[in-house]
């Protein structure tokens, strides 16, 4: 089966086709870096995070473009005296925009690598491309898509619609009910011909933090217009995929294709994916609306919302078992329920791993059959629309042949040697290298080793300064033990150590 995928612009599953042979522009809408990341925009990620490697697992060059809105923008865009949310943390905690961007970011980063998220291949940010924001807005200027008010430039979107008839395309709105729309919030619109229009340069107030000369003003760019430029300047005026999350389509995505064509006459892609919501108490989870919880919380467990603490691959692995599609609700049980499935899986892909037997069947069985079927279902459930919620339904299918063959409920004349190999690389591959799901008990079985081994020479270290009467040395090292609630008993069979 070929990949097929929602593309949101024509609102139906289509087959993808690259633009170019054996390779793919993929550009992700990145967060905005004024606050922790939530579990909701890591459901984003994460979400793109697999269909970046099931690309790549199906042999594509990928480029994989993610940015970081470090520009601080306006609610609503248009209210040149209203402050920024990454200034307004400036201001609040006395520190430079820059360090507040520095700060989240390096946050953000930690966090996609704590659940296993690859870093993209490219990930630019807003304020690096000031220049290129600038001569678009030109370019926009110039082909008479924009206008100049009071040092602000503002996009046309009623003169774009009469000339392109593309304005609403993706979002389903219509200028006209854009109209009829009112938003207390926008306070100049006065500035604007038309309400559905949008600013793609801002003039500073004088107290405004962020700002860069440009021919209008000292101001900085609009929100949607860092994307039509980073991807533009990545992948090219037509790249393969665009994604982000669906609150995103109106009016950010909206407003970038209307920037692209604007600017160059070409919408950016051929393909627009967009994630569905991740839920709390059934409503969107939202940092702006206090309904959210943060992964650290939900780590440790000090959470109202939860009854103990959950490791990044159980909730990996929990969102994973949802379509990027859909909904997800988070609930204590739905996550009990996912680190019981991710255990499962772990395990069964270990005793997988460890299987070997001295006598195979000689010729196809029903038992190979049945598991290069759900192999393939595995495959199919990817290749239509990244569907996960499928595919791991199909791994655990799986795991229930992989236990009747370790358990010898099935006996291993029933199945051949290549179906057992192949097995095995294609469960560690689908793990691995496509759901990107590290076994965390393997991992802490190592680090356990580590520490052992650290915990010994210690042991040794202080049998010596004892030894030497260095007792300055050996206290030391029993205080610090101490703090770190780690107790050596000495014996005659030598120290051992525990927690205490
Ligand atoms: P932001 O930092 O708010 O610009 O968001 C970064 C990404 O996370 C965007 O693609 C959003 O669409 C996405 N996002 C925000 N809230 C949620 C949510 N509750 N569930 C899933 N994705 C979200
Ligand atoms: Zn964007």
């Amino acid at each position: 089966m070929a990949l097929k995928l929602y593309n949101s612009l024509e609102r139906k599953k289509v087959t993808f086709e690259p633009i170019h042979k054996g390779q793919v522009g993929m550009y992700v809408c990145g967060p905005t870096v004024y606050s922790d990341v939530h579990l909701g925009n890591i459901r984003t990620f994460v979400s793109f995070d697999v269909i970046y490697r099931y690309l790549m697992h199906l042999g594509y060059k990928v480029r994989y473009v993610r940015n970081i809105t470090d520009v601080g923008h306006l609610e609503g865009d248009a209210d040149s005296n209203a402050e920024d949310k990454i200034s307004q943390r400036a201001r609040l905690e006395q520190l430079e925009p820059m360090e507040i961007v520095q700060h989240y970011m390096n946050g953000f980063h930690n966090m996609m690598h704590r659940f296993n998220a690859l870093d993209p291949d490219i990930e630019p940010r807003a304020t690096g491309h000031i220049i290129e924001q600038i001569e678009m807005v030109q370019d926009i200027l110039d082909n008479g898509f924009a206008y100049i008010e009071n040092g602000s430039v503002y996009f046309d979107t009623v003169k774009f619609q009469k000339e392109k008839k593309v304005y609403g395309q993706l979002s389903g709105r219509v200028i006209d009910e854009l109209m009829t729309e009112t938003r207390d919030d926008l306070k100049n619109q006065s500035e604007k011909r038309h309400p559905s229009d949008f600013a793609i340069w801002i003039k500073a107030s004088p107290t405004h933090l962020m700002r860069w000369k440009s021919p209008w003003s000292i101001g900085f760019p609009g929100w949607h217009l860092e994307c039509s430029v980073m991807s533009t300047k990545y992948l090219g005026e037509y790249f393969d995929i665009h994604g982000g999350g669906n609150d995103l389509k109106f009016p950010h995505h909206e407003n970038e294709i209307a920037q692209n064509i604007g600017s160059c006459g070409v919408a950016p892609a051929k393909y627009w994916l967009h994630t569905n919501m991740l839920l709390m108490h059934g409503k969107k989870m939202s940092k702006s609306d206090g309904n959210s919880i943060t992964p650290y919380e939900l780590f440790t467990g000090d959470s109202p919302h939860v009854s103990k603490g959950y490791s990044p691959m159980v909730l990996r692995f929990f969102m994973l078992q949802a379509h990027y599609r859909s909904t997800l609700d988070i609930s204590d049980e739905a996550l009990q329920a996912a680190e019981k499935g991710y255990k499962k899986l772990m395990e069964a892909n270990k005793v997988l791993q460890g299987l070997s037997f001295d006598t195979y069947a000689s010729a196809k069985t029903e038992t190979d059959e049945a598991i290069l079927k759900l192999m393939q279902e595995t495959t199919d459930g990817m290749d239509d629309d990244f569907n996960t919620a499928i595919a791991i339904g199909k791994l655990h299918e799986l795991a229930g042949y992989i236990n009747k063959l370790a358990n010898k409920q099935l006996a291993s004349s029933q199945i051949s040697e290549s179906t057992l190999q192949n097995l095995k690389t294609f469960y560690q591959s689908f793990i691995q290298d496509v759901f990107g799901l590290r076994n965390e008990s393997e991992q802490n079985a190592e680090d356990d080793k580590t520490l052992d081994g650290l915990m010994q020479l210690m042991i040794t270290m202080r049998q010596k300064a004892r030894a030497d009467k260095d007792w300055a040395t050996s206290d030391l090292i029993r205080d610090a033990l101490a703090e770190l609630k780690i107790q050596v008993k000495d014996g005659k069979d030598g120290s051992t150590w525990s927690k205490v």
